[in-house]
């Protein structure tokens, strides 16, 4: 038995729309780029999309489209991907972590106001809250929070393509306020292209501002505005987004299926914690992430090591959070977020992508309880 912890779902559609593409002649981004950027805000229930070369460099530029830079605070979680904190440091902007909710593992609302500044040398200019694993962020919390003290909000939604809260899609919500979100396309997340990544927002003056970052500053060919990047997607990239984009919905329901099978079994475990997303959140199943306790008969690293050995991919994400990582110790953070730490020290991934068979499922239920 070997069950992949991620499973790229390719047919051989995106097959067909890629080859499509490269007999074209027409390879760099094109009207296969422009096409996926309105169905991908379409499906988001946004204004705008621009499409980008990753989830890293879309939020970076969200973030560089608002001007966020040096002297600027972004508030955010130390319980993520590298690149969630990376892209504000790029900007020349200081991530500032708030601790996480031990049951969603998301940015906790209620210690938010505390990390908040307003002196002239720290200003809290942004939230960057992370819909962690596929699970929305309670958005209602947040865009109060930044309403009142009058911040940006960028979601970082690379892992949360289709997941909503209270029944509005996640990357809809930042735009409230004018900002805007991130999704990443890598081949481990709910749908790909390769690598690539896309901005949603609903302002015209947001979009307008990613356009010239993602071409060199460029409105004119070969006339430069500002300083930009070559953060494009290409077509052929694009025509496979187009297809999974179409796909996307029933990925999502056969992660929650897969999900709701486990949960029904694992729950049951004692020492086992599973994901029980809050009621007005349609949570996508990125990841599966449970919690191992010490009323569990084996540790944390002793179960990865039986799953390996049983032929079951799993992995830690994320075993050491942000603020504990070595570029960042050497930038003077500590870990003052104990929750996020402790977190750490417990979770497992388990497969839940939509290639799993019954079987594969049973045999992951099983596999736990007979440790
Ligand atoms: C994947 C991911 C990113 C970065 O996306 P890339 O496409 O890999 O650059 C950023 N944030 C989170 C939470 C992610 O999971």
């Amino acid at each position: 038995m070997k069950i992949n912890i991620a499973s790229p779902q390719i047919g051989k559609e995106e097959i067909k729309a890629a080859t499509q593409v490269l007999k074209s002649g027409m390879l760099a981004q094109g009207p296969k780029v422009q096409e996926f950027e309105e169905k991908f805000a379409r499906f988001i229930g946004v204004k705008y999309a621009v499409a980008t070369s990753s989830g890293t460099t879309a939020l970076e530029m969200a973030l560089r489209a608002h001007n966020i830079g040096q002297g600027d605070e972004v508030i955010t979680t130390p319980f993520t991907f590298i690149a969630t904190a990376n892209a504000i440091l790029y900007c020349g902007a200081k991530p500032v972590f708030v601790d996480i909710d031990e049951n969603s593992f998301n940015l906790d609302p209620e210690k938010i106001e505390k990390a908040i500044t307003k002196s002239v040398s720290r200003r809290t200019k942004a939230i960057l809250p992370v819909h962690l694993y596929g699970n929305p962020c309670d958005m209602t919390q947040i865009m109060a929070i930044a309403r009142k003290h009058k911040l940006i909000v960028i979601e970082d939604a690379c892992q949360a393509h289709g997941a909503e809260w209270r029944g509005k899609k996640v990357g809809s919500f930042g735009t409230l306020l004018g900002g805007a979100s991130a999704f990443s396309l890598y081949p481990t997340k709910n749908m790909t292209t390769g690598e690539g990544g896309m901005i949603t927002t609903n302002s015209r003056q947001i979009y307008e501002k990613c356009n010239l970052l993602r071409a060199h500053g460029s409105r004119v060919k070969y006339y430069h505005d500002i300083l930009g990047y070559n953060f494009r997607m290409t077509d052929m990239e694009a025509a496979i987004g187009l297809e999974q984009l179409k796909k996307l919905n029933q990925f999502n329901n056969l992660r929650i299926q897969n999900a709701q099978f486990l949960n029904k079994n694992l729950r049951k475990i004692p020492g086992l914690v599973v994901p029980e997303p809050l009621k007005q959140a349609k949570h996508v199943y990125h990841q599966y992430t449970i919690r191992i306790t010490p009323q569990f008969p084996l540790s944390r690293d002793e179960i990865l090591k039986k799953l390996t050995q049983s032929g079951i991919g799993t992995a830690v994400f994320y075993p050491l959070p942000i603020n504990a990582q070595k570029i960042y110790k050497d930038l003077g953070y500590k870990m003052m977020t104990p929750v996020a730490e402790q977190i750490s020290k417990e979770v497992i991934s388990l497969p839940v992508h939509p290639g799993l068979k019954k079987r594969d499922l049973q045999y992951i239920v099983k596999t736990f309880q007979n440790m």
